[in-house]
């Protein structure tokens, strides 16, 4: 019996797993195919396709990332005998770079309506996330059982990375992990189309280039349209809508924008890290700042949307950093849709108006500029923020006049960044929009369209802020879409 278990638990061999599920007692079986001690919680499936002699039913994957290959693996553990096409030459690119190529794989707390953009309904969304728990995600992939990745914590940010930080790690042991359940990979293998078999016992899958494959279930993993360089590009959009399904238009998300920089400088390389940013419909505007439509207040209700990061960057085309790339999509939403973009406001150095009040109240000798630096604005931007407010930089703090301290304090903690536009795709980390959630079930993401086709991953309506949250979305979604189509494949008459 044991060693019918261990040969079970270390070959994906099925002789083996048949060997496993006829001598274990049942409970301690399924024990331990649930805990990935075993590596197939169904194989019983495989032992009377084994013993019948038929053709085992298959679950084809499309799109090897980080949804896919979490799909692939559930699937595979589950009994399913799982085949991957991936378009390009290599699974799980955008895990290898991700994160700067540390790979920020979870972040360390959820708060969904804070963390998650949709435009599908809430509820939706809640109900996909309550099918796995953060910490059950965690624990599969540090499991040595399963996808087996050292991880360590990040305190300060709060995001999960492999203890290696290499991308690289973590793409291979998701890999890994699937082929040991002997899932099979073709690369260079782009679906093209599908088409659903008569008699609707299954999909016969039309690649890029003219081959074909047959699958009982179908996974479509295929992403989105960030990045397209490395494989994503919108090609499961097209066959969704191809197939009668709508979508939320997609958008760049998380992506840098395109814009001057305070007093028409060149600021390009300058980093903050305590900057407090804000987003406000361009119906309350009033801020201080060349992207400002002039007038002061500024409405303090609803639309306001606050960054969770705080770090920023000056680049040579505008803005980029967490708290730019987490407020990104409002902007690149608007502009998509023709309609007034908010500004983005900014505290340049997170401290509030009265600080600075009381601070360029105190006087003295010092020139304001000088003071600015001093108090944590970087040299170049605290003289660009003074011109634009209209102090001279020969200015002493004891001569500020009080309209140039009100400018000032302004520019200081309300300055609308001037922004022009967006990178767009090739620099977007995720594609905001996609399948609503309400054209899939949501407790298996099968297709309402395409019966026995589910889909995952960005190429749903749903896309998280920086910090782990994508790839939390993507391996919930991949595992769902992964176990449901496995148990389906298995009910299915043979
Ligand atoms: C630069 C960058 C850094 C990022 N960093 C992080 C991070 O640190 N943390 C985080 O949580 N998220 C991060 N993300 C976001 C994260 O990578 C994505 O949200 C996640 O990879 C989406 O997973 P997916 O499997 O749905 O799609 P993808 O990972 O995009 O995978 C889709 C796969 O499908 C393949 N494919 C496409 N069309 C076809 C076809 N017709 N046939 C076959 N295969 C096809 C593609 O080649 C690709 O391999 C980052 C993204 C980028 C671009």
């Amino acid at each position: 019996m044991l060693l019918g278990a261990a040969l079970g638990a270390y070959t994906d061999n099925n002789w083996c797993m048949a060997l496993a599920w006829f001598l274990l007692p049942r409970e301690l079986y399924d024990h331990l195919c649930l805990h990935g001690v075993l590596a197939g919680r169904r194989r019983r499936c495989h032992v009377l396709v084994l013993a019948a002699g038929s053709q085992q039913q298959e679950i084809v994957v499309v799109g090897a990332g980080a949804a896919g290959l979490a799909a692939a693996y559930f699937a595979a553990v589950s009994g399913a005998q799982v085949k991957v096409l991936e378009k390009t030459e290599e699974a799980g690119k955008k895990v290898r770079i991700s994160g700067g190529t540390r790979c920020n794989v979870l972040p360390s707390t959820v708060e969904l309506p804070r963390d998650y953009f949709t435009d599908s309904s809430t509820s939706a969304l809640r109900a996909v996330f309550s099918t796995w728990s953060l910490d059950d995600c965690h624990y599969w992939l540090s499991n040595s059982h399963e996808v087996g990745i050292k991880l360590a914590l990040e305190e300060a940010t709060g995001k999960w990375f492999p203890a290696s930080n290499s991308g690289a790690d973590v793409r291979d042991r998701l890999v890994q992990a699937c082929r040991k359940l002997g899932v099979q990979f073709a690369f260079g293998a782009g679906l093209e189309d599908l088409r659903q078999q008569q008699g609707g016992g299954g999909w016969e899958l039309l690649l890029q280039g003219g081959g074909r494959e047959a699958a009982q279930r179908v996974i479509l993993a295929t992403g989105g349209l960030s990045y397209p360089s490395l494989g994503t590009t919108g090609d499961g959009y097209r066959l969704l809508e191809r197939h009668g399904h709508s979508l939320h238009t997609p958008y760049a998300a998380l992506t840098p924008l395109l814009g001057t920089h305070p007093g028409e400088a060149q600021l390009s390389g300058i980093s903050l890290y305590e900057a407090e940013l804000v987003a406000v419909p361009s119906s309350s505007s009033g801020g201080s700042g060349g992207g400002g439509s002039g007038g002061g207040g500024g409405k303090k209700k609803g639309g306001r949307a606050k960054a969770q990061r705080t770090a920023m960057l000056f680049t040579h085309r505008g803005y980029s950093g967490p708290a730019i790339l987490d407020l990104s999509h409002h902007v690149v939403k608007a502009l998509e849709r023709q309609q007034p973009a908010p500004q983005i406001r900014a505290q340049w150095t997170g401290d509030a108006a009265a600080d600075w009040e009381a601070r360029l109240l105190e006087g003295g000798p010092a020139l304001v500029p000088n003071m600015l630096r001093r108090e944590g604005l970087p040299q170049r931007l605290a003289e660009a923020l003074c011109l634009e407010a209209g102090v001279p930089l020969d200015r002493k703090l004891a001569e500020l006049r009080k309209s140039e301290r009100a400018e000032l304090v302004a520019a200081l903690t309300q300055y609308a960044l001037p922004i022009t536009g967006h990178e767009g795709y090739a620099k977007a980390e995720v594609t905001g929009g996609g399948l609503p959630l309400n054209e899939v079930d949501c407790g298996t993401l099968e297709s309402r369209r395409l019966p026995g086709v589910h889909v995952c991953g960005e190429l749903l309506d749903v896309f998280g802020r920086i910090g782990g949250f994508n790839f939390y979305w993507a391996f919930v979604t991949g595992r769902l879409a992964g176990l449901s189509a496995a148990e389906a494949a298995a009910a299915a008459p043979h």
